[in-house]
């Protein structure tokens, strides 16, 4: 792979990584504790002014968005490690197999891991 599909394919990942941060930073918060972890926020459950249909609903939507935080954050962490590797030279190289994974497969999933034989293969 040269230079400039490496640049070319850095920007896909900032990019992806900027709207997911912004995505998940619309409901949930990153955890303090646990590196690439993201907590939903928790509902706000009125007391005095909400009726118990209210707080229902708000439970629901916290419940509905909790597969989606860690559908999210499992995508931001697979970018955040592409990036890094890039730092250090080691992008785009096959974990499972040492080889080159394919530039066309990386256009279409840039953050991929393994080249298409070994995901093929799931190794
Ligand atoms: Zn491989």
């Amino acid at each position: 792979m040269d230079k400039k599909e490496l640049k070319q394919l850095k920007k896909l990942l900032e990019i992806e990584k900027k709207k997911l941060t912004k995505d998940l930073s619309s409901f949930a918060e990153k955890d303090p504790k646990r590196k690439w972890n993201w907590l939903t926020n928790l509902p706000f459950l009125g007391e005095d002014h909400s009726s118990v249909d209210e707080n229902a609903e708000r439970i629901e939507a916290y419940e509905t968005l909790l597969p989606i935080e860690h559908t999210l954050e499992i995508r931001l962490k697979k970018i955040e490690e592409a990036l890094i590797k890039m730092n250090n030279g080691k992008y785009g190289i096959c974990e499972a197999c040492s080889l080159e994974i394919e530039p066309k497969r990386l256009e279409v999933v840039p953050e991929a891991k393994r080249c298409i034989k070994c995901k093929e293969k799931n190794v």
